[in-house]
């Protein structure tokens, strides 16, 4: 059977069990589903990164396995009505393997595209990556972790030699004395892990929020700063500036474990207290008290998040703070580091098993020769075969349909309609492919645009592993089968991959192809070759690398030296710079965009739950009562917010609790009010990063 998935029991059966983790966001709560008689329902396990809790999605996930907008049978348009109709799986399967080898006689193997996701199991991310390289032999495949954490990741990978979100586990922020967190919300995406940061206050430690909000996390702080939308950068270089003067800095660490230190010593010296003021809003006392709590404390954390990293300078800004980090001789000491809270359920293992455009599974890099060889040995095609490396995310979306970008795309597990940035052209891009073909449970917004929806299995229906924030390998287990009609996506790919006449073996058993991924990561910087079901199955979780079966996981990297050639961590001098869009007369405000608790992500999912739609029914646009009294606006009124790329309408909502040069508004809301048709689509230079999180808007009261 599929995935190992199992019928499910009948009325008056025992219950039957498995012991899983939410199907949504990095923290990866421990749960328990028990089906009975066909209804499933969500218990809280207790797991070492959730202790118990669950925020409401993961209390309410089960109640999309049977809800009515689930698609059950494959649909394709119909060339006459130019609607979307049902059809059988072998007419869906045929009009996408035709018009896949129609395009590639036509255009070239590039002319097909992949886009994947980061809630993807990591056999689907690894089976997508050869998907694309193997059948397809396309180089156009990246995912919508690209939008994630791509500017962490390349920071970790340029300081550490390593991109591991925390390379701690998470139960090390109860133990630090000082948790300074930039541009990061858990009280609101992931609450269970404000019970580690519980445990930090509830010891004496301080904690240190950065974010132009107000944010529920920034309210529990000890110190809450907070600075315009853009300058985080020049504020960790201020904080530097002043370790420096105040003779904070661990001069011993630097001189044994770094290098580079004198150019960015050399440039933060130019990062005046006062003159960071002026930019950032954040008063000189409170950056001297950031600087003193992280360096005098005995034990300090930095952790950083979108608000820090969703900018077209998000790896700069990230190195800035690693700087630091590196500075006060943080990384590598007990309850004590830099980290990076990822955000998507398996951002971290999405990110490291070959579904990025320059990456082959290990982090291995697509370039490199040797890990070239290695891969198509395991794959069992030649070198020569493997294409290069691809674009990221925007680019590859931002290339659909024009004369030399791809004519197909299939997306699995993504909804770019919503979550793109610059979404109205986005979403002309992929009106003008040729062929679009959508792998989804529900018809989300993109898949209202396909050519062929394939209706997927759901969490609850699959075997797999995700690996967490802590780069904890984790069991994903099926409680039940999937009803009549839906595939998984492994069993997806494995047909396609048959029909499009594919030398290498693509299975849709996950423990099959979590063996081959072991093989193909073994020797990279992700090697999973030591990780096994059974394994996690009796440890409960194992951090990678772990490159022998019989010897110990990694929970905590750095601790000796640093994946480098050298063995050191590398500083890098990094500059402020403006965002890509400043204010100006015509558009005089900012925008930052984010998330709330009873939503995730596009929404395609949440926004179906009821609980949640009760919870969170609508967008909105959070302002400061001052600006809105200056705008005529009152609460709950729609109002207009217009960039230069286009416009969203939704209510306003009046708090204190934003700058009044700054508004908010969440990204989970397709239609009129989604927030992605305003922003910007500059990316960092270094990781393709769109910058979310700040553009110049207007905003003005909307007529009726
Ligand atoms: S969404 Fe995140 S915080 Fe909420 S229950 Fe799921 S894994 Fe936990």
């Amino acid at each position: 059977m599929t995935d190992g998935a199992r019928p499910a029991t009948a009325p008056g059966d025992s219950p039957r069990e498995a012991a899983t983790h939410c199907p949504y966001c990095a923290l990866q709560c421990g749960m328990t589903l028990r089906e009975t008689g066909g209804r499933v329902e969500v218990l809280p396990r207790d797991f070492p990164t959730n202790r118990g809790g669950l925020c409401q999605k993961g209390w309410t996930a089960a109640e999309l396995l049977d809800h009515p907008d689930r698609l059950t049978t494959p649909l394709v348009r119909d060339a006459g009505t130019g609607q979307l109709r049902p059809a059988s799986w072998a007419e869906a399967m045929e009009r996408v393997a035709g018009g896949v080898r129609a395009v590639q006689d036509r255009h070239g193997r590039d002319a097909v595209a992949v886009f994947g996701g980061g809630g993807l199991t990591n056999e689907k991310a690894y089976a997508l990556g050869k998907f694309a390289r193997v059948a397809l032999r396309t180089r156009h495949v990246d995912y919508n972790g690209r939008w994630c954490m791509s500017s962490a990741a390349a920071a970790g990978n340029r300081a550490f030699g390593v991109d591991r979100g925390l390379p701690f586990p998470l139960a090390d922020l109860g133990r630090a004395r000082t948790l300074l967190m930039v541009g990061a919300n858990p009280a609101e995406t992931m609450p269970p892990l404000m019970r580690h940061v519980a445990d930090q206050q509830a010891a004496g430690g301080t904690l240190i929020v950065v974010d132009p909000r107000a944010t529920a996390t920034a309210r529990q702080a000890d110190l809450h700063l907070q600075p315009v939308p853009g300058t985080d950068l020049a504020l960790a270089n201020a904080l530097l500036h002043i370790a420096l003067t105040e003779g904070y800095v661990d001069r011993a660490y630097v001189a044994e474990r770094t290098t580079g230190f004198d150019e960015v010593r050399r440039t933060v010296a130019g990062y005046w207290p006062a003159e960071v003021e002026r930019l950032t809003g954040v008063p000189v006392a409170d950056l001297e008290a950031t600087a003193r709590a992280l360096a005098t404390a005995g034990g300090a954390i930095i952790l950083t998040a979108r608000g820090a990293e969703q900018h077209a300078k998000g790896v700069d800004t990230v190195t800035a703070f690693i700087n630091l980090a590196l500075a006060l001789g943080l990384p590598g000491r007990p309850g004590s580091g830099y980290g990076c809270l990822t955000g998507q359920g398996n951002g971290q293992g999405g990110r490291e098993h070959g579904q990025k455009a320059d990456q082959l599974p290990g982090y291995r890099s697509i370039t490199d020769p040797a890990a070239r060889a290695h891969v198509a040995g395991v794959w069992g095609v030649s070198t020569d075969e493997l294409p290069g490396p691809g674009v990221p995310a925007y680019q590859l979306l931002d290339s659909l349909g024009t004369p030399a970008g791809p004519k197909a795309l299939l997306v699995f597990g993504s909804n770019p309609v919503v979550s793109a940035p610059r979404a109205t052209r986005v979403e002309g891009r992929l009106r003008d492919l040729d062929l679009l073909v959508v792998a989804d449970l529900v018809r989300s917004e993109t898949a209202e645009l396909a050519d062929v929806v394939l209706p997927t299995a759901q969490w609850a229906e699959e075997d797999g592993t995700m690996t967490n924030l802590e780069g904890r390998v984790l069991r994903r287990r099926a409680v039940r089968t999937p009803p009549p009609g839906v595939r998984t996506d492994l069993a997806i790919i494995a047909d396609l991959a048959d029909r499009l006449g594919a030398k290498a073996g693509f299975g849709d058993d996950p423990a099959e192809v979590f063996g081959e991924l072991r093989r193909a990561s073994a020797g990279g910087v992700a090697d999973y070759a030591g990780v096994s079901y059974d394994r996690i199955d009796a440890t409960g979780g194992v951090f990678w690398p772990c490159p022998d079966p019989a010897a110990p996981d990694t929970p905590r990297l750095f601790a000796d030296a640093f994946p480098t050639p050298d063995g050191r961590a590398r500083f890098r001098a990094v500059d402020h710079r403006p965002a890509a869009e400043e204010v100006c007369a015509e558009y005089p405000l900012r925008l930052t965009t984010g998330r709330v608790l009873a939503q995730y992500q596009s929404g395609a999912q949440t926004r179906r739950v009821p609980a949640l739609r009760r919870a969170a029914p609508r967008a909105f646009v959070e302002l400061h009562p001052d600006l809105a009294a200056r705008l005529g606006v009152g609460d709950g009124e729609d109002v207009r917010v217009t960039s230069r790329r286009g416009e969203l309408r939704a209510p306003a909502r009046l708090t204190p609790t934003i700058r009044p040069d700054t508004v908010f508004a969440p990204f989970h809301w397709g239609g009129a009010a989604r927030a992605n048709s305003v922003t910007n689509d500059a990316v960092d230079p270094v990781s393709g990063m769109p910058e979310f999180k700040i553009c110049a808007v207007r905003v003005e009261r909307a007529q009726p």
